[in-house]
């Protein structure tokens, strides 16, 4: 028990002097000396109380005062704690005597600061907003990189370019850009700007969340649309997507647009996205994809095959929606294969705008009830379709609700169509197969999941 106390103890001792050592003061009227910062400049407050940064004169900060190279450097160096001996520097145009030269060259070995082609450094110059985002991604190592774009920094995902640079600044909460998705790599940076770049880096309690302003949901228009590398015919493709899948643009470049669809992300000609087309009552379209099939019967038991249930329950679905006017596609309308790969594809090609997979779940004998799948790498949409299936099904089959899942089944996860699939009860379990062998109950399943359809299709044309 001793021990224990103690290990405590010294556990309070030493957490109280890391946060006094990392000087983390809440910004009073006291710690603001400057006539020309506001108590509500924290970041500026608290590089200030930390003794990173200092005023131009004791009562001043000059905070729309450009930062020139050397400076930042500097500033860089002191909160990072590098080493600031004067010395001989690797470039000819900072001399030993600079105040800077230890910054400068401590910061060049490790890699954070380079001169330019020329092999200066131009000390005097000021910096600007896109060597800031260099300086503070090597800085602090920032690797991570999103779903980054501004509409002023071409994408370009080299891992030296400046797109990449301010692509982990912005991912790391360290910047959301200038408003408007502009990021204005080119505009001088002022010293307010390089005290909340700095103060964001220094503590997480200052970052902000990137938001993209650029992104738009759009869908593909023709088939075979390439998914390319980069923003030209010349990259490699990375697949293909066909009419009607969606595609959510994070940004452009040229006349190409940087997005996402499916598991795929890349470039794709704005040539052929066009609008999301809002679901009405006319273009209600579902693909339905009756699992296993030919020498696949699916699970099997209690003298049933999970291939004629699913495809008995498939039809009965089918028949339902048409009397409601809701266009139907089949992946298979009899006793035949098809691969996972093969059943997506025909339902992207088909034009159908959703896609529902019905099988027959398999488990001990004691498993029963019915679930619904979606993945949720594609979308928001496959959950609510998966969510409106299942809260009619299990209701229809008086039995237990095993809910709605997130797990990615190859015809949902690779989908870029809206996916859900389902499983109606266990083929395994006495009491679901007794169900699940009469009319009755198929026709109930069917008529549950049509109304499930429809509840989708209906919260479709409201969002
Ligand atoms: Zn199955």
């Amino acid at each position: 028990m001793k021990t224990v106390l103690s290990k405590v103890t010294l556990f309070l001792i030493a957490a109280v002097l890391v946060i006094s050592s990392l000087g983390i003061n809440t910004a009073s009227a006291a710690g603001n000396p400057f006539k020309d910062v506001s108590s509500s400049d924290e970041e500026i407050l608290y590089l200030y109380n930390r003794g990173t940064i200092k005023g131009i004169s004791d009562t001043m900060f000059g905070p729309k005062q450009a930062v020139t190279r050397e400076q930042a450097a500097t500033l860089i160096g002191r909160a990072l704690n590098l080493d600031a001996d004067k010395r001989k520097t690797s470039f000819p145009d900072v001399n030993s005597d600079r105040y800077s030269s230890g910054y400068i060259q401590t910061a060049y070995e490790k890699g954070i600061i380079t001169g330019g082609s020329d092999g200066k450094f131009r000390p005097q110059d000021t910096m600007t907003r896109g060597e800031m985002a260099f300086l503070l991604s090597r800085a602090f190592n920032y690797q991570k990189t999103g779903h980054v774009y501004f509409t002023d920094i071409k994408t370009n995902n080299n891992s030296g370019s400046l797109y990449t640079a301010v692509n982990k600044i912005a991912t790391a909460g360290v910047s959301n850009g200038t408003g408007k998705g502009t990021y204005s790599p080119s505009s001088k940076l002022i010293r307010e700007e390089f005290a909340i770049f700095l103060a964001r880096a220094l503590n997480s309690s200052f970052r902000v969340t990137y938001k993209n302003v650029a992104f738009a949901d759009l869908n593909v228009t023709v088939n075979n649309l390439n998914v390319r590398k980069g923003a030209g015919t010349g990259f490699a493709s990375i697949g293909k997507l066909n009419a009607g899948a969606p595609f959510r643009v994070y940004g452009y470049n040229g006349s190409w647009a940087y997005g996402i669809s499916g598991n795929m992300t890349g470039y794709v000609s704005t040539a052929y996205l066009g609008k999301a087309v809002p679901v009405s009552a006319n273009n209600r379209f579902i693909t339905l994809d009756p699992g296993h099939g030919g020498n696949d019967p699916g699970a099997v038991g209690n003298g049933l095959r999970e291939s004629d249930i699913n495809l008995d329950v498939s039809k009965r679905i089918e028949a339902k929606l048409k009397a409601k006017g809701i266009k139907v596609y089949m992946t298979r309308t009899t006793d035949v294969f098809h691969s996972l790969s093969a059943r997506v594809d025909k339902g992207v090609v088909s034009g159908s705008n959703a896609f529902l997979s019905i099988h027959t779940n398999a488990a001990t004998p004691a498993a029963s009830g019915s679930e619904t799948f979606y993945s949720a790498s594609v979308g928001n949409d496959s959950k609510q379709l998966a969510t409106f299936v299942q809260n009619r099904l299990y209701k229809a089959m008086d039995h237990q609700n095993r809910g709605v899942k997130n797990y990615g089944f190859q015809v949902i996860r690779t989908n870029p169509l809206p996916a859900a699939l389902v499983e109606l009860g266990f083929i395994t379990n006495k009491s679901d197969a007794s169900k699940l062998a009469t009319a009755t109950y198929k026709d109930r399943a069917a008529t549950a999941i049509a109304l499930g359809i429809e509840d989708y299709y209906n919260w479709k044309a409201k969002n």
